[in-house]
């Protein structure tokens, strides 16, 4: 069978111009930090398969835990039912989270966990008798792709053929900085400036702020300073305004803390998990509220109760790969192999300063990212990576390097090479 004949034939793929694009590469298996394509050419996934993948592929403790529950308990509406496998997993979670962040809710992917946490903010509002249904949100910002999480994310110009139908927000400026950036005093400035405006003229019809942490994951991991976080989230509850972290991207290590809020001093209202929750092994998301949100939807009448749901919600195949998931992230050995990874990072980034073909290096945590100075052409750029063995995207002129904590240190200075620190690298 012709694997790729037949894609072209039968597979729409998502965001992709089928008229200039490549065809897709065929991926027979994973391993580790590894995937192999059609003709066994080994690849180091340093994109995290989207970002999902923080354990590698195929770890076989979570492959094993998926199984070993679906001969047990498959799946059962979680609506009047529960399972041992879903409070199992919200209790671990609790372990790492503020003690504030009790109340989980399950959802399917990140932009329901967006939409659920959007849903929850309007009709908290609405309990508690006040009109309020706008939201604030950082221009670039990308928190999914139905329509709240799109309204939301209007700016981020994945969405502009549906401009029409999202509805009327607020944006300030993201304040993206990099290493050696000596105007991100001055952007912030800007950016504070813009948010009391919004304040001061709209304050009271805002439901809530809600903010990727430090790093914007789509907008090619453009990153701010923690502090500004902080100054903005300090602003908005002046305001009564609800905060949300969308932290899709940059839950469960991705930033060098498990999540990336609680380098800024604050705790959310409301926590959006999804990508790597399972490991990237199965399409999962929880919205994590506190007591405050939970108990204001408490009431006599179902009109209180907070509305929404999926089909597949808390579904026990996806609560035992996060269970295997969060089991392995707390392991001292991973704690350490995401210590290195920042280190190597660093080191890699500090470096790459001093190459002339790239500019605005930035570094948080287990992600690096630059943008290449001369412009690029997307299909060659990919087809030189996969030449030398790494799986990279373009975002723009944005590269991004994020793989699981599973990839050494060897083997990230390996790619540093092949990228651009080399004579022959690709960019
Ligand atoms: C990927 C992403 C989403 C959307 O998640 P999907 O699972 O693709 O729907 C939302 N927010 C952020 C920050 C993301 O990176």
């Amino acid at each position: 069978m012709d694997i790729s004949k037949l894609d072209r034939k039968l597979i729409w793929h998502p965001f992709t111009q089928y008229k200039t694009d490549e065809p897709p590469t065929v991926i027979i298996r994973g391993e580790g930090s590894y995937v192999y394509d059609s003709k066994n050419n080994k690849l180091l996934d340093l994109i995290s398969a989207w970002s999902v993948n923080i354990h590698g592929h195929c770890n076989p403790i979570i492959a094993r835990a998926i199984y070993e529950q679906s001969l047990k308990l498959e799946h059962i509406i979680f609506l009047g039912f529960t399972h041992e496998t879903a409070v199992k997993l919200c209790k671990n979670l609790s372990t790492i989270l503020p003690p504030e962040l009790t109340k989980f809710f399950f959802t399917d992917n990140g932009s329901t966990a967006v939409e659920c946490a959007l849903k929850m903010s309007i009709q908290y509002w609405k309990n508690k008798g006040q009109n309020k249904s706008m939201f604030i949100g950082l221009k670039g910002g990308y928190h999914g792709a139905t329509y709240g999480s799109m309204s939301v994310g209007i700016t981020s110009g994945f969405h502009d053929a549906f401009s029409k139908l999202c509805f009327t927000n607020k944006f300030i400026p993201f304040p993206e900085t990099w290493l050696g950036d000596e105007n991100v005093e001055e952007k912030e400035e800007k950016s504070l400036a813009m948010l009391k405006e919004h304040l001061r003229s709209c304050g009271s019809e805002i439901a809530a702020l809600i903010v990727e942490p430090i790093v914007q994951g789509s907008q090619g991991m453009r990153m701010c300073r923690p502090s500004f976080i902080t100054k903005i989230v300090e602003l908005v509850r002046q305001y009564n305004i609800l905060v949300i972290c969308d932290e899709v991207l940059t839950g469960f290590g991705r930033t060098g803390t498990y999540f990336a809020f609680e380098q800024t001093g604050i705790v959310p209202d409301i926590l959006c998990l999804a990508k790597s929750l399972t490991g990237g092994f199965l399409p999962m998301a929880l919205t994590v509220a506190t007591l405050d949100i939970y108990e204001a939807f408490l009431g006599d009448s179902f009109e209180q109760a907070f509305s929404n749901g999926h089909s597949y919600g808390a579904n026990p195949l996806g609560c035992a790969a996060a269970i295997a998931s969060f089991e392995l992230l707390i392991k001292p050995e991973t704690k350490e192999a995401i210590r290195i990874m920042s280190r190597t990072q660093q080191e890699e980034a500090n470096k790459l300063m001093k190459c002339e073909k790239v500019e605005r290096v930035r570094v948080h945590g287990t992600i690096v990212a630059f943008d290449i100075k001369k412009p690029v052409c997307i299909l060659s750029f990919k087809e030189k990576c996969k030449k030398q063995g790494i799986i990279l995207r373009l975002v723009g002129r944005s590269v991004y390097v994020m793989g699981p904590y599973t990839v050494t240190a060897e083997e990230l200075r390996n790619a540093y090479d092949i990228i651009a620190t080399d004579r022959k690298s690709v960019v």
